[in-house]
């Protein structure tokens, strides 16, 4: 089993009709750019950034940040890098930054919304991001937590305003750089279509879109059976997003852990889905299991599926597949 799995390092990824989409790897830190190479991951689908600001006492500074983000970058070279912003609070604190003690931690003071309450503190990343970017122009940006139209506006309003004080400095960036965002709330999925006409590219993120979708904490144990990305309310807004992204002709990747669940393999590759990006150890099984569909066989299994109205037949369904 371990010697068959090897064959697929060097593999292209593809499925039975060898129609190609992408594979990443998440990562949460330069230290594990080394397994990523090993396993032959086609590019980097999520940095974590937070964790550069975690068990430390101060926030680190542009050069730092431009470091990390360049030491990402410049392992994969030719690659793409989508690196996320700062996406602290919810279950991720860091007290230096002081969101504070929140009821809701989830629906409080996060991510998006955190950065840009605070521009000059947004800034910083984004410049260390623009910087990073200038060597082989594939950094690209994602937003986490969107749920408006606003959001990324404001945040491109600041990338640009960024790029002027990087450019009045005559510091050298990435003045293409693409801006995306996750599709990790409701709001994001109904404004799918909106939001594709002012991002670059979409990666959907299913550990808090099932969290929100469901409203089923991702972290509580006594409700961990209802957590569950199969569930028909959450497969119809990832069919959903994906197919407002292909009709907006802008790439959509998922990044969330359903990425690597291979029941929900063939329903992503029936819907169009471009990009898979999965943790390091997973990398070679997901391509494998990708390399077993076939078109018509995802696409039959797809449309059976969404035929099915409760989480349990949908899985008894896949499951006849395996
Ligand atoms: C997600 O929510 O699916 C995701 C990829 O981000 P995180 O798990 O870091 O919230
Ligand atoms: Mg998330």
């Amino acid at each position: 089993e371990r010697q068959s799995l090897q064959a697929y390092r060097t593999r292209p990824t593809e499925n039975a009709d060898g129609r190609r989409v992408s594979l990443y790897a998440n990562i949460g830190s330069t230290a594990q750019l080394d397994e990523v190479s090993s396993v032959g991951a086609e590019g980097i689908g999520l940095f974590r950034t937070e964790f550069l600001f975690m068990e430390r006492s101060d926030a680190p500074g542009e050069e730092e940040q431009y470091q990390a983000y360049r030491a990402v970058a410049g392992a994969m070279p030719e690659r793409d890098v989508l690196i996320r912003t700062l996406d602290i609070g919810g279950d991720k604190d860091v007290p230096y930054l002081s969101v504070g003690k929140e009821e809701n931690p989830f629906l409080g003071y996060r991510a998006i919304r955190y950065c840009l309450d605070r521009p000059d503190f947004f800034s910083t990343q984004l410049k260390a991001l623009l910087r990073a970017g200038a060597e082989y122009q594939n950094v690209k940006i994602m937003l986490p937590l969107i749920t408006s139209v606003e959001e990324i506006r404001a945040a491109r309003a600041l990338l640009e305003k960024c790029k002027a004080e990087l450019q009045e400095k005559g510091q050298v960036f990435d003045r293409n750089i693409s801006l995306g965002v996750m599709i990790e709330t409701p709001a994001a999925v109904q404004l799918a279509d909106q939001l594709a006409k002012e991002a670059d590219f979409f990666s959907i993120g299913t550990n808090d879109l099932t969290q929100y979708t469901l409203a089923v904490d991702r972290g509580n144990a006594k409700v961990e059976q209802m957590y569950d990305p199969l569930h028909p309310a959450v497969l119809r807004s990832v069919r959903q997003v994906i197919s407002a992204a292909r009709k907006a002709q802008i790439p959509v990747g998922m990044c969330g852990e359903a990425a690597a669940d291979p029941k929900m393999i063939p329903l992503l590759l029936a819907w169009g889905l471009d990009e898979f990006s999965v943790s390091a150890p997973s990398v070679l099984t997901v391509r494998k299991w990708i390399s077993q569909w076939s078109d018509r066989q995802a696409g039959e299994l797809a449309q059976r599926v969404m035929e099915l109205v409760t989480t349990e037949e949908i899985h008894r369904e896949i499951e006849k597949m395996f």
